[in-house]
């Protein structure tokens, strides 16, 4: 019999502490920390409060200016080598810690978000060493001349506040190059996944991180923690990745501060499958990329379009394969999928259910919640889904479920697709399946979105630029890109 309880979880049973100046604080005011696997605590969490906020953000702007400024580039990447070493000698606790906040599958932790989480401060310690500065030779009436040249300075303190889906990997994704390029940072993790992020604060302190340099805030966004956080007057720069809407709370917050704002926000991406494609790996590739975690992932495809030719073998295909997917107990290996992140959110998801069928929608599979007969059936599951047979207009192609579901609608010509997949207020990502060569850059190019994949999904490659146009982000991370928004660069002028 499996247990929903994943032990060792280090902290299970206890109280996950904020961590501020090199210190485990506690601020007595606490929070349930869930798991959605059958609905229970597996410990409570420390919310801080505004004291707490400010004293986070104090001792991140005295870190500014101590041994963390003093200290050589190469002294500061072997510090984040050290960050990743850690993280890799309490891998099964991370791994454990992980699914337990979000029911992610066993598979899916030990070989992305995991491993991923390491591999973060690794690139950016490696690649911050060849970042580059300006210098020119200006021409002056003397004809001596004078030397400009550009030196990469730090923000200041910057403010990472990251989504539930990704936990580890998406903080680091920020936290890396913030501190790689020289910053100090105050971390809020999700309010649904605390527990990484705690064992993280626990991994910088045995690597030697100065105190004040990473500092770790739990609590909720708006009226909470977050909000302070983003409000407050000794932050430079916010780094976010969550829903488009708090995106623009936090772009409002920011305002007054000028603050600089770096934003990976939703998506409602599409997969264009022509006729000319490689029909089992397109179904492959477009099952993963709506499934995988549960369609938790930003990069998710949600609309689906078919050339109309092999639309009906798609679409039974597609079926097929989503109803062959395992879903249940995350621990096992050959689980596909576990629960949603909790119940308000498996309630979201229902609710688009519910609105796709009102406005007509064909149920292909799925579009219910799960039955087990055992403690899952307290958990936040819901069944993988396909629907069909949907306008544009609808509800459910507009807006960004962020759950197991896609609905797949047929298409005529190349133009007809291309616009279909740019019809939406988000853009993100897409995806293109075609074997046609000139097809697959013609398409790819025209896409309203920060990256397109064609004939696969979810490769990535951490050097590259990543983010999203229109409501799915501002600005782009990634290799010189992250390191690009975590610097200031400061130009000296001499004389010659
Ligand atoms: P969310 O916006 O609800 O929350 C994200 C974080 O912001 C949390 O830590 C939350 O506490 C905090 N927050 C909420 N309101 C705040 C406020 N007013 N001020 C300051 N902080 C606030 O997002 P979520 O539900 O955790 O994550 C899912 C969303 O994230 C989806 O929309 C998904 O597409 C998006 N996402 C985008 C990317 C990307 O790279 N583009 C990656 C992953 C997730």
């Amino acid at each position: 019999m499996q247990s929903a309880t994943f032990s060792p979880l280090p902290h299970a049973g206890g109280i996950l502490k904020n961590y501020i100046n090199g210190e485990f604080v506690d601020s007595e005011l606490y929070f349930d920390n869930i798991n959605p696997v059958n609905g229970q605590r597996i410990n409570q969490v420390s919310e801080a409060n505004q004291e707490l906020v400010d004293s986070a953000v104090a001792a991140a702007r005295t870190a500014l200016k101590g041994e963390w400024q003093q200290m050589s580039l190469a002294q500061r990447c072997a510090l984040l080598h050290k960050v990743a070493d850690g993280i890799e000698a309490r891998f099964d606790e991370f791994v454990a810690a992980e699914m337990a906040d979000t029911g992610k599958s066993l598979n899916q932790a030990k070989t992305i978000d995991i491993p991923r989480g390491a591999a973060n401060f690794r690139v950016f310690a490696d690649l911050v060493k060849a970042q580059a500065s300006e210098c020119f030779h200006t021409a002056t009436p003397d004809g001596l001349g004078a030397l400009n040249y550009s030196v990469n300075k730090p923000l200041g303190v910057v403010a990472v506040i990251a989504p539930w889906n990704l936990p580890l990997l998406l903080l680091t994704w920020k936290l890396a190059p913030a501190l790689a390029t020289g910053n100090t940072v105050v971390v809020k993790p999700s309010e649904e996944t605390p527990a990484t992020a705690t064992l993280l604060a626990e991994v910088m302190d045995a690597a030697g991180i100065p105190p004040g340099v990473f500092n770790l805030l739990h609590g909720f966004g708006e009226n909470s923690t977050g909000a302070m956080l983003t409000q407050h007057t000794g932050i430079d720069a916010v780094t976010f990745t969550g829903e488009s809407k708090t995106g623009s709370a936090i772009m409002r917050a920011a305002a007054d501060g000028v603050k600089s704002l770096s934003f990976e926000l939703g998506g409602k991406n599409a997969a264009l499958i022509f006729a000319d494609s490689d029909f089992d790996a397109a179904v492959e590739g477009t099952c993963r990329s709506v499934f995988t975690n549960g369609g938790q992932v930003c990069l998710c495809t949600e609309r689906v379009y078919v050339e109309r030719s092999i639309y009906p073998q798609f679409v039974a295909a597609m079926k097929a394969k989503a109803e062959a997917l395992k879903i249940g107990w995350p621990t096992d290996h050959d689980t596909d999928m576990g629960p949603l992140i909790s119940h308000q959110h498996r309630n979201k998801v229902l609710a688009f259910f519910h609105s796709a069928k009102a406005d007509g929608a064909e149920v292909v599979c799925g579009g219910g919640v799960p039955s087990f007969g055992d403690e899952r059936d307290q958990g936040a599951f819901v069944e993988p889904s396909i629907f069909t047979g949907l306008s544009e207009s609808s509800q459910l192609q507009r807006q960004e479920v962020f759950g197991p579901i896609c609905h797949i609608s047929p298409f005529d010509t190349e133009q007809q697709a291309i616009e279909l997949a740019n019809n939406s207020e988000y853009g993100l990502a897409a995806t293109v399946w075609t074997q046609n060569l000139s097809r697959a850059h013609r398409v790819a190019q025209q896409m309203d979105v920060g990256i397109t994949w064609v004939n696969t999904w979810y490769l990535r490659d951490l050097r590259t630029p990543f983010g999203g146009v229109k409501l799915s982000g501002l600005g782009r991370e990634g290799g010189v890109h992250s390191l690009s928004f975590y610097s200031e660069p400061m130009n000296i002028c001499i004389k010659l």
